[in-house]
């Protein structure tokens, strides 16, 4: 069987898995507890923050884990809505819906769609034009779309965010184990979810740059700073960090694999039209329009036939 959908999630990483499975022996005290079992898991648990937390350039206060990117985009929007009583959220029109539907229920009446060109780029021009006459109270936009891959100009935009003093969120969870390495510590907060790079389901953070203006996202506890209230799952969240650090040797990160692949999909398949096509993606999506395509009939066709492919985001 042939797997093409990392995007909508990754087999776990050899020292993801060897890691969750220590961890799901040795890591079960309360990482709250004053006792000594509670401190040895205290202390691994921290030092998995650290680590991320220097890899990504944000400080260890700066990573509150998550469930995942979903809740990491909810959480922040909905605080910001909250906290922001007036003022618009600019969104690209191409975000997860996990920012989409976020933005409709936080934000209702006061989001605005920043116009993306026919490639599904956003319009930076439009971005810079908006600013000089109106100041937005918060924009989100995605470092790469999860369906065609396509990566947004993020870094221009938090760098003008940054200059004008709007605060900017990214949610890149389709960066990592797919992009090179990046800045992100210019953005004000960055969603990432740990399926995605060879972690486990259900984990993930929200990476802030200045931690202390943010609210509790969830109340009870004083775990993650204070900010996310909760017992913390110590071993999935180590899972994740032995992902996101681990060494890929061979990895193959190479655009002329996807572009052979589309060129001859082009040449045998007539009408074929391959999305964003000509603009930076990831090296590892192809987002395909082909003609009289059904996903409901084709994926389990091609399924059959041994390739599992996605007709559309899968979540
Ligand atoms: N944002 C993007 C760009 C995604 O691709 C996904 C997952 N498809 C999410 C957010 C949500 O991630 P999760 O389901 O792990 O919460």
């Amino acid at each position: 069987m042939a797997y093409f959908d990392w995007n909508a999630t990754t087999p776990m990483e050899p020292v993801a898995l060897e890691t969750l499975r220590g961890a799901l022996v040795e890591d079960w005290g309360n990482p709250s507890a004053p006792y000594r079992v509670g401190a040895a898991v205290r202390s691994r648990f921290e030092a998995a923050r650290e680590a991320m937390a220097a890899a990504l350039g944000f400080s260890p206060e700066g990573v509150i884990f998550t469930s995942g990117a979903t809740e990491s985009n909810n959480a922040y929007l909905r605080e910001m809505a909250l906290q922001l009583s007036e003022g618009e959220l600019w969104i690209s029109a191409v975000e997860h819906a996990a920012v989409r539907a976020a933005a409709a229920r936080w934000w209702p009446g006061r989001t605005r769609h920043i116009p993306v060109r026919g490639d599904g780029v956003i319009e930076l021009e439009w971005v810079s034009e908006q600013l000089g006459q109106s100041r937005p109270a918060l924009v989100s936009v995605m470092a790469a779309n999860n369906e065609t891959g396509l990566i947004q100009p993020w870094e221009e935009l938090s760098q003008r965010c940054a200059e004008a003093g709007i605060p900017f969120h990214c949610d890149a969870t389709q960066w990592w184990g797919r992009a090179p390495e990046a800045d992100f510590s210019q953005c004000t907060a960055v969603a990432m979810s740990a399926h995605k790079f060879g972690g486990p389901k259900g984990v993930g953070a929200l990476l802030l740059k200045s931690p202390e203006a943010l609210p509790r996202l969830q109340e009870g506890g004083s775990q993650e700073h204070g900010a996310r209230a909760g017992t913390e799952n110590v071993p999935a969240i180590r899972a994740m960090a032995a992902a996101f650090l681990a060494d890929r040797p061979g990895a193959p990160r190479q655009a002329q694999w996807r572009d052979a692949f589309e060129r001859r999909l082009v040449a045998e398949l007539p009408g074929v039209r391959v999305n964003g096509a000509g603009s930076p993606r990831l090296w590892n999506t192809s987002s395909l329009v082909l003609p009289d395509f059904s996903a409901r009939r084709w994926v389990p066709r091609l399924d059959r036939e041994g390739f599992q492919v996605s007709g559309g985001a899968a979540c």
